[in-house]
């Protein structure tokens, strides 16, 4: 079954049980500071979660995209993780609850009508106070007992104040060439992935109140995820998300501008995995008008395709190539995301000239990365220093993570605390040269914008420091 063929399935079933298909949301969250991307199927939802706003319709279903730059490191490594993912969604505003959606979720499953896996092989998760969701899955639909496992962390979805509950999680057996049973790895929520994660099922039931204690919600919610791409990787029978016709022409395309061949060496495959998945981001983000710079959003973009540049090295590719994918992602995302069709020319041209940019910030950086190195290694050291770092980023724009990933190839480490240090002497001198001139220093405003930097600590957290130059 094609990908999109699941899609319209999901939308389709959902709206046959009286739900409103709402188009997917733009990556860019809307009035909501306290998040950078839209990272789940109820994230554009939330004014109705809280009663800011009232639905037209109480029962919504969607396919949204979503980013998620947490699980960065995992991709290209597990089959199931991307940094841009669909998250198919059902979601009941104050109207039904477990008793609806346990069932629903299963019909969905196990229907041949719909995308009908095997019922022998899914087990759940459930919280373990969950009574509730316990019964129902093993009296009413009758998943055997030895098939329903009882979490705790994992299976209550809290941020702190505001709704909360516990989720009910589904699982798919992908058999025993994945990993065998003794092990508890291989068992839902462990590091193994014969049990592939598919569908969560939250149900906000109570309010986590500010003196810690939680308190049942008049209104309770139900907000339900899925992964597009893992459902895709079972129906079609392959072996990961990356093999699967949401990825394959991108990895086609990608080994046609290399001659390198797919599954024929991991070191290629991790590669061509992960310039599969920095390209769908990047395209869509800059399809939804995040542009890359230096600060917030923008510079995550940055991040991701310097990322997937240095993955094209591995492959062989030294010039401008990531643009020359953007029509791929269009031929198969574009049923259902028209913006990367529409938009292609512009998503092609951003990314050709950021690529042509980070290239020549490259040849002239690792020259003078390639005299530091050899430098630390003449003295005995496997450490290149904090000031030399400092140079490369502040002279050549060489984030600390990128000297970082070229040092460690050459065996040598990276002095972090040396690093910091420097860009902290460069502001205090900022400082105090701009208190000598008089002290014009712009406190708050929109001028005080103008010299604001923000520094790139991480995918998830990004450190606005105020940087006077
Ligand atoms: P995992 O444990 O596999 O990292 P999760 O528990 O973090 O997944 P949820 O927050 O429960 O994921 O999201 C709901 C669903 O969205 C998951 O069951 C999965 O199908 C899908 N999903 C979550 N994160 C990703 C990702 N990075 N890439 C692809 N699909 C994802
Ligand atoms: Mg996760
Ligand atoms: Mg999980
Ligand atoms: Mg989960």
């Amino acid at each position: 079954m094609k990908a999109s063929e699941i899609r319209s399935k999901w939308l389709q079933f959902f709206a046959s049980k009286g739900h409103k298909i709402e188009p997917s949301s733009s990556l860019v969250p809307h009035n909501d500071p306290s998040l950078l991307w839209i990272n789940a199927g109820i994230a554009p939802l939330k004014p109705y979660l809280d009663g800011r706003e009232i639905p037209e319709n109480p029962r919504i279903t969607n396919a949204q995209k979503c980013i998620r730059t947490n699980d960065i490191e995992n991709v290209g490594k597990t089959r199931r993780h991307h940094t841009f993912f669909e998250m198919l969604g059902n979601f009941s505003i104050g109207d039904y609850f477990k008793k609806e959606v346990i069932p629903w979720a299963w019909e969905f499953l196990t229907d041949p009508q719909w995308i009908g896996f095997d019922p022998n092989r899914i087990s759940v998760t459930v919280h373990e106070d969950d009574e509730e969701a316990f019964e129902i899955w093993n009296k009413q639909i009758g998943i055997p007992e030895e098939r329903i496992y009882k979490l705790k962390e994992d299976n209550f979805w809290d941020i702190g104040e505001g709704p909360c509950g516990p989720c009910t999680e589904i699982f798919y057996d992908r058999g025993d060439k994945y990993g065998d049973l003794s092990d508890p790895e291989c068992w839902p929520g462990g590091e193994n992935e014969r049990f592939l994660e598919v569908w969560n099922l939250v149900f906000t039931q109570f309010n986590h109140n500010s003196d810690g204690s939680y308190t049942p919600l008049p209104n309770k919610n139900i907000d339900t995820g899925a992964g597009l791409e893992r459902f895709a990787s079972i129906l079609q029978d392959v072996d990961s998300n990356f093999d699967t016709d949401l990825f394959l022409p991108i990895i086609d395309k990608t080994c046609e501008l290399t001659g390198v061949t797919y599954h024929a060496n991991e070191e290629t495959d991790v590669a061509l995995k992960v310039i599969a998945d920095h390209i769908r981001t990047v395209a869509f983000s800059v399809g939804d008008g995040v542009l890359p710079s230096n600060e917030g959003r923008g510079y995550v973009i940055r991040r991701l395709l310097r990322r997937a540049v240095r993955y094209g090295k591995v492959l062989g590719l030294d010039k401008p190539f990531l643009f020359k994918l953007v029509p791929t992602v269009g031929d198969i995302m574009g049923v259902y995301y028209p913006e990367v069709v529409d938009k292609r020319e512009f998503i092609e041209k951003v990314i050709r000239t950021e690529e042509e940019r980070f290239h020549e910030t490259l040849s002239d950086g690792l020259v003078i990365l390639g005299e530091m190195v050899q430098k630390t290694q003449q003295a005995g050291s496997n450490q290149i220093s904090g000031p030399d770092a400092f140079k490369l980023y502040d002279t050549y724009g060489f984030p600390f993570d990128l000297t970082e990933d070229f040092a460690s190839e050459k065996g040598l480490t990276v002095d972090r605390a040396g690093f910091d240090a420097s860009m902290q002497e460069q502001r205090d001198r900022a400082r105090a040269a701009s208190h000598k001139e008089g002290g014009m220093k712009v406190q708050g405003g929109p001028l005080s914008e103008l010299t604001i930097k923000s520094e790139f600590v991480g995918y998830n957290e990004l450190v606005v420091t105020a940087n006077i130059e």
